[in-house]
């Protein structure tokens, strides 16, 4: 059939009917196990009753208003995220790259300078701002020229990063787990220099957990494993379990730099998007349920090494919570292993070079944990040959 919509995405061959909690059926009747959780979105599962019960509620009063008058959502769940972070206000916007520039646009304006700092491999967005950060030139292929706002130095190269940062920097903004690179964990010694060089330079920090955030690693936001007080952090995809939002948050001083007619958006911080976000927040930030995000992440973990370990095909597994990474040698291809694990009933996302990445939903059960791993060490052990 002819398709009408801008053929911008490789799209998959398989048709969602309905979905619930990790599962996703087809139309034509085939029940899919879902660690791909709409790439990173779903954390709480397809048709959480929690979330839907929230944003029915919020659909029976209203569904939109505008930012003219104040939003109780939006100041419940800025109050919500602020606990969390420390961090003093949040702006809702719709969407990752609009968190992001948010997050730009006040840097830029709180510092009164005019240079951000990201990484190669990074993923920032599509906009014209967030793709100049994106430190990858395939997303920028045709668009040129960039703003000339960023620099680019290796993910975790502190040398680089000293280089680099100089009196007219306005931010450093870092992934600390870089989900569309590839899965790529941040270092000690790498979150040692951001301190380091932000402290002696006054450059902010942006930490992107628009991927890691929201309970994803096993804490509320993946910066909190580490020794590091962000000035600016933006949230997106976890965030309202498939509604759309993004917010950036910063810190109590920053407030000042947003007044009225600074920033906005039409629809940012939606009714609807802030009450499925507030019951998201509500259960995802329960020291209970971070602590079983944990426990099941050490669990798919243990068993992908174990089950993994003596595979010629397989450079490395990395793992923070339930973002995972299988690192894959060159010669076996990611994406033929995703699409036979689909003929398989799995679903699994691509990252970086030739990765495999999970991010099943954080409520997942170690039963489907367990479906999961024997399907993946099934399909990844064909693949020796093909190695060899
Ligand atoms: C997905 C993603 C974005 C962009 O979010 P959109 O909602 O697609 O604009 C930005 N940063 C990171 C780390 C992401 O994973």
């Amino acid at each position: 059939m002819m398709s009408h919509v801008f053929p911008t995405y490789a799209r998959w061959n398989i048709a969602p009917d309905y979905g619930k909690g990790s599962w996703l059926t087809a139309t034509d009747g085939t029940t899919y196990l879902d660690f791909t959780s709409g790439i990173g979105v779903t954390g709480l599962g397809h048709r959480h009753p929690k979330v839907e019960a929230a944003i029915i509620k919020q659909l029976q009063k209203y569904y939109h208003t505008s930012n003219l008058f104040q939003q109780p959502n939006q100041e419940a769940l800025a109050e919500q995220l602020s606990n969390v972070t420390g961090l003093g206000a949040a702006f809702f916007a719709n969407s990752g790259a609009e968190a992001n520039e948010a997050a730009i646009k006040l840097a830029k304006k709180a510092t009164g300078k005019s240079k951000v700092i990201t990484c190669n491999g990074s993923f920032h967005g599509r906009t014209y701002a967030t793709m100049g950060a994106t430190g990858q030139e395939k997303v920028r292929i045709g668009y040129g020229p960039m703003l000339s706002s960023f620099a680019y130095v290796d993910f975790n190269n502190s040398e680089q990063l000293q280089d680099a940062v100089d009196d007219q920097t306005a931010a450093i903004m870092v992934e600390i787990i870089q989900g569309e690179g590839g899965i790529n964990l941040i270092t000690e010694a790498f979150v040692a220099t951001i301190n380091e060089v932000a402290k002696k330079t006054g450059a902010l920090i942006i930490i992107d957990e628009i991927q890691t955030g929201v309970g994803r690693t096993g804490k509320p936001f993946a910066y909190q494993h580490f020794d590091i007080q962000p000035d600016i952090v933006t949230v997106a995809k976890g965030l309202g379990n498939g509604l759309p939002i993004g917010a950036m948050l910063g810190k109590q001083e920053l407030i000042q730099y947003f007044g009225p007619g600074s920033h906005g958006s039409t629809f940012g911080g939606n009714p609807v998007s802030t009450a499925a976000a507030l019951a998201v927040v509500e259960e995802v930030f329960e020291e209970a349920f971070l602590q079983e995000v944990t426990t099941k992440g050490e669990f798919l973990k243990k068993q992908l090494i174990e089950k993994l370990k003596d595979q010629v095909t397989v450079k490395d597994v990395r793992a923070v919570g339930l973002m995972v990474g299988i690192d894959l040698v060159d010669k076996v291809k990611a994406a033929s292993i995703i699409a036979e694990l689909q003929n398989q009933a799995l679903l699994v996302l691509p990252a970086g070079q030739n990765v495999i990445r999970l991010l099943p939903p954080l409520n997942v059960t170690e039963e489907e944990i367990t479906i999961a791993v024997d399907k993946l060490t099934a399909i990844i052990k064909q693949q020796v040959e093909t190695a060899k």
